[in-house]
């Protein structure tokens, strides 16, 4: 990244920190042994670093190692857990907030199947709890629901939501790649059967990811078929360097949570202030009881958010979920929520990491202000 450029797109992508990227090296030149070379001890030292780096995800969120399946990210493992509810003949509940690694498989499924159902969510992105347990006829379901949406930063009651799926009579997966590693993540207090989560969101490398599946459910079937790795929930020869770096990422966000959870809080409050108070007519959206530390959503009336990005070439941003930026379509997110088409076309996004700095949020918000104040005058 240029040092000129300000990264305030951190739900997008981050900075792979250089603490993992130092533990990564040795498993693309040194160790590079298969791990399931078992016969020699380069096969040995390659499945060793596995099972170290399984043990710190599962540290990250309270599992156990033995849950955790290695996958190439949330994608892969959002997948994996819907087609295996598909197949096995149950009904999907999910909502209109998800990510479109849900919502597209969804409507895949949907194509063969009719019992997918979205529930409703209110004007803060939150799961209407209640509305699971009036759908008797989805008895024996898999309900999906986002753990901190990516766009809005809304972190759902999934404690509240899996009580009403119990008891047995709904298996529960969580979209959780924008929590882990920004909030406190525990999957026996939040009760859920499988978790789905992305290394290159927490500061660790593109391309790995994994999947918690609690111990009475691994029995899942798998999307693919190989060699048996990964309990062949996920065949394939596993990318060492990389679930190596997510481990070591883990490990890191586990040990600085708290700390850097009010870096987060900080520096995103700050963005807040110095934006909405020297402009009028400026909206937070998501629920700002209950928001990810590091997002800012916002909507700036009577300006449209793609001019303000060009006007502000030294800002990375984004106009809503960095999937669809590019498609002319408004955010399913902002729609779901009740906004119209041109309140989503002003909405933008900003997420700072524990590598930005005071210094960049003065920067940016002074540039993003200047830049509305140009756009609004040229238009009055
Ligand atoms: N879920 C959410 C909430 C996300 O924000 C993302 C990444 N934008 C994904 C899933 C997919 O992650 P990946 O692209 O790493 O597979």
């Amino acid at each position: 990244m240029p040092p000129s450029l300000i990264y305030l797109d951190n739900n997008a992508t981050t900075k792979v920190d250089p603490r993992v990227v130092e533990k990564m090296l040795p498993y693309f030149t040194e160790r590079y042994g298969n791990p399931s070379s078992l016969s020699h001890s380069a096969g040995w030292s390659a499945k060793n670093a596995l099972d170290a780096a399984r043990e710190q995800v599962a540290a990250l969120i309270h599992a156990s190692p033995d849950e955790i399946v290695f996958t190439s990210g949330a994608t892969e493992s959002n997948n994996i857990v819907l087609f295996a509810a598909a197949r096995s003949g149950a009904s999907i509940l999910s909502t209109p907030v998800e990510h479109s690694s849900i919502l597209n498989p969804l409507k895949h499924i949907a194509r063969e199947k009719s019992n997918i159902l979205l529930m409703p969510v209110d004007s803060l992105g939150r799961v209407e709890v209640g509305t699971i347990a009036s759908g008797d006829a989805f008895e024996g379901a898999l309900v999906s629901v986002i753990l901190a949406n990516n766009e809005i930063g809304t972190i759902q009651n999934l404690a509240a939501i899996a009580e009403e799926c119990r008891p047995g009579k709904f298996l529960l997966h969580t979209d959780a790649t924008q929590a882990v590693g920004k909030i406190p993540i525990n999957v026996n207090d939040l009760n859920v059967d499988f978790l789905s989560l992305s290394a290159h969101k927490f500061h660790g490398p593109k391309g790995a990811g994994a999947l918690y599946i609690r111990k009475s459910r691994l029995k899942l079937p798998p999307l693919t078929f190989g060699g048996g790795q990964e309990r062949g929930i996920r065949p394939g020869t596993e990318n060492v360097p990389a679930i190596v770096g997510m481990g070591e990422a883990a490990r890191l966000c586990a040990e600085e949570l708290d700390a850097n959870s009010e870096t987060l809080t900080s520096l995103r409050d700050l963005l807040q202030q110095n934006i909405v108070e020297s402009l009028d007519d400026v909206r937070v959206n998501g629920d700002i009881k209950s928001r990810l530390p590091n997002t800012l959503s916002l909507t700036i009336s009577g300006v449209d958010a793609e001019e303000l990005l060009l006007k502000t070439p030294g800002v990375c941003f984004s106009t809503g979920s960095a999937c669809e930026t590019g498609s002319g379509k408004s955010s399913h997110v902002l729609t779901a929520i009740g906004m119209t088409r041109e309140e989503a076309h002003s909405t933008i996004r900003l997420a700072v990491s524990r590598f930005s700095t005071v210094d960049e949020v003065q920067q940016a918000s002074a540039h993003i202000v200047s830049a509305v104040k140009s756009i609004r005058s040229d238009r009055f």
